[in-house]
């Protein structure tokens, strides 16, 4: 319905559109047959009604544009409507050499650079071409020289404006994009110097926008810290510094001060008189400074401050931050001030340690939701495969990365199998297969323990699955094991590109997840195999009695409805008795074993093989007649009676013998297809055994 409504509009708009286009093509014409000139016609008010109109026009369709949002449509027409008003004007007053005519290079400019994209150029050309019409049907200029060095302003005109209006709007994005760019480094910078960051989650928008708000609290708290000592005091300056990234630099956390003459900073640790209480960790206290004193490194010339005093705020033993205070007149701090500035400096601390309180609170709940949400959909997911891409997608949320996988160790083979991968050479390194070896995903099998122990990988001296398989580029990885009770079962590994993607936290929330992981990839594991045991039978493989009769019912079902055939295959051991009684039930078993063998082999692969007990198999053969049947009853007996089976007491070979019935030809349901089965197979152990029967 409403795409019907927004495709009526549009309809009304292209009409409306096109009316306009064609008065202004009208205009066009008059002014092509110089209508307006003077010359031509007294002024009168034919072209005054002319020049109302198309004002009112102007400010109707401009007006529509500003409504709907301009596009390159509308801008396009209400610049042909400009200029050929334009021009109008100028014939009026009296054409090209009218003192009017700078006006329609004005025009010109102004559509070049505010209509949209093509716009602006097809307009310029436009006005070349009415320009030129004007001038050349219009007023009968026939100069080639005049004619063109028209046309030729009109089309520099537009050219030029257009290209400034380009190159300005790029300039002003770039601006802008720098400035942004700008602030997210500087709120990047003071997570850091307040140490809020933990340097895997970068680039999560979630934390970073929470470690935003964090460090605004940081700040705000050392700010009404500041200015509480700048007024008991009456400071000139009060300033906190802080060691920066950077070995041997100081950076501005906070300051209140009256000068004018502050250095934006960093500074170099051994500089001067803050310098020197940073490094021996005492408070450096500074009475009666001669002026001209260059020590205090945060005043951009010689500082004009008569006193000064730096504190050192000290969490366990070490430097995390400097205090300084000063002043302009000769009040040295006394004993009494320099203990309210230490005083001070635990809050100051406190601050810190608040915010990082918080933050670590507001990462595990982030974590325990991820772990929370992926554990419920685990539990739902009931194959391994579904397992493996729940496991991933939850490992993508906890840890940003460029490539992840799921590897299978397989006990029996000592084989482990990339079973998923996602990311970077994913569809290389999926379905990889390798023996146990020394590669970090074996290791970490055999030691149950994640590696590498830092998280830093490098492709030319560590090995993830073998030495030919690389994963090259990436610069952080862990491969975490899958664990159940005890036993390895594979691991999950994640890699970045990105130095020191995985810190402990991360690694610890991973290890949680794999851990979740690993137990349902196991139930799933169980679940295939109870419903492998449920149809199928043990000592063969082949499908069950149950399951067989399941699926019997369904093809015999289609085959009626398309008028289908449907072939049954009932096979018994001869003489089976005798083979058990002679070499035991063991090697009986392997002889039931070889027949399954040879029926699945020479079967189709639409064709179902079951074990129907005992020694008797059955083969269900969709959309084959007798015929057919019989022929790959044949080829089952010939084969198996090639068969020789190495035994104790020499070889031994077995024969069968075959009956095959026919749906609808012998039977029109199940059981009357079983017994007819039952009756030729009967047929051929009475013909001597080791043959195929049909009824
Ligand atoms: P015939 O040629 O008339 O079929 O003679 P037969 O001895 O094969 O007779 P029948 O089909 O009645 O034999 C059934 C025998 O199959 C009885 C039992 O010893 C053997 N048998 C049934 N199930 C198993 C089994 O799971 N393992 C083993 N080893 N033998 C089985
Ligand atoms: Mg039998
Ligand atoms: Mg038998």
């Amino acid at each position: 319905m409403t795409a019907l409504v927004q495709a009526a509009l549009r309809v009304r708009r292209t009409a409306r559109s096109s009316w306009v286009l064609a008065l202004t093509l009208v205009l066009s014409a008059f002014l092509l047959a110089g209508f307006f000139l003077p010359e031509t016609r007294a002024f009168g008010w034919g072209q005054l009604t002319w020049l109302a109109c198309w004002l009112a026009l102007v400010v109707v369709r401009a007006r529509a544009a500003h409504r709907h949002g301009a596009d390159v449509g509308s801008s396009f027409e209400l610049g042909v409507l400009l200029l050929v008003g334009v021009f109008a004007l100028i014939q009026l007053r009296g054409g090209v050499q009218s003192d009017l005519y700078p006006l329609a290079l004005v025009a010109v400019a102004l559509v070049a650079s505010f209509a949209f994209q093509w716009a602006s150029i097809a307009l310029v050309a436009f006005a070349i071409l009415l320009g030129f019409g004007i001038a050349f049907l219009g007023e009968g200029i026939r100069d080639p020289i005049a004619l063109s060095l028209n046309a030729f302003f009109i089309g520099c005109f537009g050219a030029l404006s257009h290209s400034f209006t380009r190159v300005e709007i790029v300039r002003v994005r770039r601006k802008s994009e720098l400035a942004l760019a700008a602030e997210q480094e500087k709120a990047r910078d003071d997570m850091r110097l307040f140490r809020l960051v933990a340097p895997s989650s970068q680039g999560v928008r979630d934390e970073e926008r929470l470690y935003q708000t964090s460090v605004q609290e940081v700040r705000q708290a050392l700010f009404h810290a500041l200015q509480l000592l700048h007024q008991t005091l009456d400071l000139h300056t009060c300033i906190l510094l802080m060691p920066a990234d950077e070995a041997d630099q100081l950076r501005i956390a906070e300051l209140v001060t009256r000068s004018d003459d502050l250095a934006d900073g960093p500074f170099l640790l051994g500089e001067g008189a803050v310098g020197a209480a940073v490094r021996r960790q005492v408070t450096t206290n500074l009475p009666q400074i001669r002026a001209g004193y260059r020590g205090i490194c945060y005043y951009r010339g010689p500082a004009a401050v008569r006193s000064f005093i730096a504190v050192p705020v000290l969490e366990r033993g070490q430097v995390r931050a400097v205090l300084c205070a000063d002043r302009m007149d000769d009040r040295p701090f006394t004993p009494r001030e320099e203990a309210l500035l230490r005083g001070s400096t635990p809050h100051i601390l406190r601050a810190f340690e608040n915010e990082r309180v918080f933050m670590a609170l507001e990462r595990s709940k982030r974590e325990q939701e991820i772990l929370y949400r992926a554990s419920q959909s685990l539990s739902t997911a009931l194959t391994q495969d579904a397992v493996m891409e729940v496991g991933l997608a939850a490992a993508a949320e906890i840890a940003p990365h460029d490539f992840a996988a799921i590897t299978e160790y397989q006990p029996e083979g000592r084989r482990h199998v990339v079973k998923r991968a996602i990311g970077e050479r994913a569809l290389e390194l999926q379905g990889l297969r390798f023996r146990d070896n020394a590669s970090l995903t074996a290791m970490v099998v055999k030691n149950r323990h994640y590696l590498p122990y830092r998280g830093e990988f490098d492709s030319k001296q560590q090995v993830l699955f073998t030495k030919k398989a690389k994963l090259k580029g990436m610069a952080s990885l862990l491969v975490l094991p899958l664990v159940v009770r005890e036993e390895p079962i594979g691991t999950l590994i994640v890699a970045a590109k990105q130095p020191s993607a995985f810190g402990t936290s991360v690694r610890e929330t991973l290890q949680a997840l794999a851990n979740q992981v690993a137990v349902s990839l196991a139930n799933a594991r169980a679940v295939r195999q109870l419903e492998e045991l449920a149809t199928t039978d043990g000592l063969t493989g082949c499908l069950n009695k149950r399951a067989f009769l399941d699926q019997l019912g369904q093809k015999l079902m289609a085959a009626q409805r398309f008028g289908r055939k449907l072939s049954l295959i009932v096979t018994d051991l001869d003489h089976f008795k005798t083979v058990n009684d002679t070499y035991g039930h063991a090697t009986g078993d392997r002889v039931l074993q070889e027949l399954g063998r040879v029926l699945k082999r020479m079967k189709r692969e639409t064709d179902l093989v079951a074990r129907f007990g005992g020694e008797e198999f059955c083969v269900l053969c969709e959309e084959t007649d007798a015929r057919g049947a019989r022929l790959l009853a044949e080829r089952v007996r010939e084969e198996l009676a090639g068969t020789e089976l190495q035994t104790e007491l020499g070889a031994l070979k077995v024969t069968a013998s075959l009956g095959v019935a026919t749906f609808p030809d012998h039977a029109k349901s199940a059981e009357e297809l079983f017994s007819q089965g039952d009756r030729a197979l009967y047929e051929a152990k009475n013909r001597g055994r080791n043959q195929v029967c049909t009824l």
